[in-house]
């Protein structure tokens, strides 16, 4: 078996890559990547999205919504981050209809956010969140989930509907609880290519069982280098680091990533998909 490596959390959507999204892309195929999947935020990035990963094989579609625009209705006047106001009732039924046709990979991104909003925001992003894991369930597809500073209460809502395929993206929380939920419930956690620079994803990376291990980028963020923009191509890095934490060959490492991306993600071919958005 040919193994690649893959991105399974990245924003090519991101306005950071509208000059040179294409060159990122190909950067990203040229490095060896088998999978790049795009997580959408809103209903303008999930449509993005589609119409690239028809266009590109490597670059695969997972649609969602961002936590803090699940509560896009709820955001004051003078929120420092430009948030497209919708109706997310609706977005979630266009999710589902991407669903039904095939088209899309994952759920993701989705989640609970607990350091952008406050806690009048929690109840209502818990709703989506918990309508975005159904769909997910329903469907047999993996959800990509943002925790931040909501990791247990994350956990808790994916553990009582029963999610099984399940990856923690740029997993803040306490290590102990990343190696107990790989262990217990199977669920992956994808490292970012920051993880050179940080204790905790260093010590994911060598702790976790190496069968729930993923690399992503979630770029035009958390690149290996502060303050630089980060791109998909970054991985083999995060590769390289984890076979040197583990004494492995870098092949062996890629291996089974590769390995755990498929078992997680299975085989995807958005040119098999029909309809068009
Ligand atoms: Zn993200």
């Amino acid at each position: 078996m040919d193994s690649w490596f893959c991105d399974v959390h990245t924003h090519l959507t991101h306005e950071r890559f509208r000059d040179d999204q294409h060159q990122v892309i190909a950067r990203a195929i040229e490095a060896g990547l088998g999978a790049i999947v795009c997580n959408g935020l809103n209903p303008a990035s999930n449509r993005e999205i589609l119409r690239l990963a028809r266009a590109i094989p490597q670059v695969k579609p997972a649609l969602g919504i961002y936590p803090t625009d699940a509560v896009n209705d709820m955001l004051p006047d003078d929120y420092p981050y430009r948030v497209d106001r919708f109706d997310t009732r609706s977005e979630i039924e266009f999710i589902r209809s991407c669903a039904v046709k095939k088209q899309i990979i994952a759920i993701g991104e989705c989640g609970l956010d607990g350091y952008l909003v406050g806690e009048e925001t929690f109840a209502a992003q818990e709703k989506v969140f918990e309508e975005l894991i159904a769909l997910a369930i329903e469907h047999d597809l993996p959800v990509i989930v943002h925790s931040r500073k909501r990791e247990v209460r994350c956990a808790e809502i994916l553990s009582s509907l029963g999610a099984k395929k399940v990856d923690f993206h740029c997993f803040g929380g306490k290590t102990k609880h990343a190696q107990k939920w790989a262990e217990d419930n199977g669920w992956y956690f994808s490292i970012p290519a920051n993880a050179r620079v940080s204790e905790s994803f260093r010590k994911m990376l060598s702790s976790l069982p190496a069968d729930r291990i993923l690399t992503e980028t979630d770029a035009p963020y958390m690149g290996p280098v502060r303050g630089e923009r980060n791109e998909p191509a970054n991985v083999v890095g995060t590769v390289a680091f984890l076979a040197e934490l583990r004494g492995w060959d870098t092949a062996d490492a890629k291996k089974t990533v590769w390995g755990n991306y498929l078992r997680l993600f299975g085989e995807f071919d958005s040119g098999n998909s029909t309809a068009t958005s």
